[in-house]
C-alpha cells in the first residue's frame, strides 16, 4: 500500500466484500439483505460502497434522507432504496427518483397518499415502520386498524414491507426486552396481513440483531455497522475487517523544553525534553476536542503517540518522544490495526459516531 501523503480516509472494498459474505453466512439463503448506506455509508463513501454492494448482489439499500437517495440514483444505483426518515417537503423528489419511503405516522401516511395521487401513482412501494419499544419513529400497534381503513379502496400505494427496529440488540442483558419487541412485531405483522388482506414482507434485525437473534431474521435484515467492519463486541469484531482507515502524516516536528506549553490555551505543559509532531487534521475533520489532552493515542510507525493539548480545527499535536520518525511519515488514526471502537471509547463514544463524523473535506481513497 502506498504511504499517505496527506490526510486520507482509505476505503478497503475487499474488506467490505469480506464483511458482506460473513454477515450473509449467518442468514438463510432466501433472506434478503438490505445494506444501510446512510450518512455517506457511515462516513466512508456512499456511492462507491453502494456500487460495490450492488455488484455483490445486495437486495436493498437504505438511507436516512431523500437527498442521500438522490445521490445514490445519480451514481447508478438501480436497486430499491428505502428512505428511513423522509420529510414531506421531499416527497415529490422521492417519487421522481423512485425512492421508497418509510411511512411511520398517520400524518406521513396522509401526506404521502396525497403526493402519490398527485403524481398519478398506482401501487407505489412503501414500507410501514412500527414502534415496538425504541419509541423513536413508528406507528403503534393500535394504528393498524386506521391504516387498513385509510387504504381501503385506494391503490396509489402498496405496502411492500413492514418493519421495526430493536432498541438493544447488542446488549444481552436486555434479552427479555428484545424478545418482547420480537413478539410485538410478530403480533403486528399478523394483524397487518389480516387487515390488509395481503402479506407485506417483514424485517427487524440490524447488525447485532443478525448476530444475536438470527431466529428473527424474517424476510430481510438491515445491516450497517457490520458491513463497515465493526460488530459491537470483540468476538464479532474479530471476524470482521474495518473498511475505513484514517491516515495522515507528520507536518512538522518540534523539540520542546521543560515547562513549555503546546497548543491553544496552553493546555499541555511539558514535564521534560519532549518531541512533538503536528498533524494536518482536527475537530473540523471529525476528531473532536474530547480526544485531546492525552486521552487518546494514534499510531506512528507502530508505536502509540498520545494527542496532547487541545485539538485545533485543522491540526492536532502528538507526543513522539522516543518514537523513531520524521516529517512526512505516515500516522494512523484508526483502521485495522487501531480499531475505531477503541479510539471512540477513549472519548466515551461508539464506532458509529467517530466513523460518521469524518468530514467530507478529507479525501477518500479506494483500495481493493
Ligand atoms: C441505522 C439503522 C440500521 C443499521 O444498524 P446497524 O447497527 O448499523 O447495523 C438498521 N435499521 C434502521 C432502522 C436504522 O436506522
Amino acid at each position: 500500500m502506498p504511504k499517505a501523503q496527506e490526510t486520507i480516509l482509505e476505503i478497503n472494498l475487499g474488506a467490505l466484500e469480506h464483511n458482506y459474505h460473513y454477515l450473509r453466512s449467518k442468514l438463510k439463503p432466501n433472506t434478503k439483505f438490505l445494506a444501510v448506506v446512510k450518512a455517506f455509508a457511515y462516513g466512508s463513501d456512499a456511492e462507491n460502497i453502494a456500487l460495490k454492494l450492488q455488484e455483490l448482489g445486495v437486495d436493498y439499500f437504505a438511507v436516512a434522507y431523500v437527498r442521500e437517495g438522490v445521490a445514490l440514483r445519480d451514481a447508478g444505483i438501480t436497486k430499491p432504496i428505502l428512505v428511513l426518515h423522509p420529510q414531506t417537503i421531499n416527497f415529490d423528489t422521492l417519487i421522481e427518483r423512485y425512492l421508497e419511503p418509510s411511512i411511520y405516522s398517520p400524518k406521513i401516511l396522509n401526506e404521502f397518499l396525497a403526493t402519490a395521487k398527485k403524481h398519478g401513482q398506482k401501487n407505489y412501494p412503501v414500507h410501514l415502520k412500527f414502534n415496538t419499544g425504541l419509541n423513536r419513529l413508528g406507528f403503534w400497534e393500535n394504528d393498524v386498524e386506521f391504516i387498513a381503513e385509510k387504504l381501503n379502496g385506494r391503490n396509489e400505494i402498496k405496502i411492500t414491507s413492514i418493519f421495526s427496529h430493536l432498541a438493544a440488540s447488542e446488549d444481552l442483558n436486555e434479552k427479555n426486552f428484545t424478545q418482547k419487541q420480537i413478539e410485538t412485531f410478530e403480533k403486528i405483522a399478523q394483524e397487518v396481513d389480516k387487515k390488509l388482506g395481503y402479506a407485506p414482507f417483514r424485517h427487524l434485525l440490524n447488525t447485532s440483531g443478525i448476530i444475536n437473534y438470527t431466529n428473527a431474521q424474517y424476510d430481510m435484515v438491515r445491516s450497517g455497522i457490520g458491513l463497515y467492519g465493526y460488530g459491537n463486541e470483540a468476538k464479532v469484531d474479530a471476524e470482521l475487517r474495518p473498511v475505513a482507515s484514517l491516515k495522515t502524516i507528520i507536518s512538522q516536528i518540534h523539540k520542546i523544553e521543560p515547562g513549555e506549553t503546546v497548543g491553544y490555551n496552553r493546555a499541555y505543559t511539558s514535564k521534560g525534553y519532549h518531541v512533538t509532531a503536528t498533524l494536518p487534521l482536527g475537530h473540523a475533520d471529525g476528531i473532536g476536542r474530547q480526544y485531546g489532552n492525552e486521552k487518546t493515542h494514534v499510531s506512528v510507525n507502530g508505536k502509540e503517540a498520545p494527542i496532547i493539548g487541545n485539538v485545533c480545527m485543522d491540526m492536532i499535536m502528538i507526543d513522539i518522544t522516543n518514537i523513531d520518525c520524521e516529517e512526512g511519515d505516515e500516522v494512523l488514526i484508526f483502521g485495522p490495526e487501531l480499531s475505531a471502537t477503541k479510539f471512540a471509547e477513549t472519548a466515551d463514544t461508539i464506532s458509529y459516531e467517530i466513523l460518521t463524523g469524518i468530514s467530507q473535506r478529507i479525501k477518500r481513497t479506494l483500495i481493493e
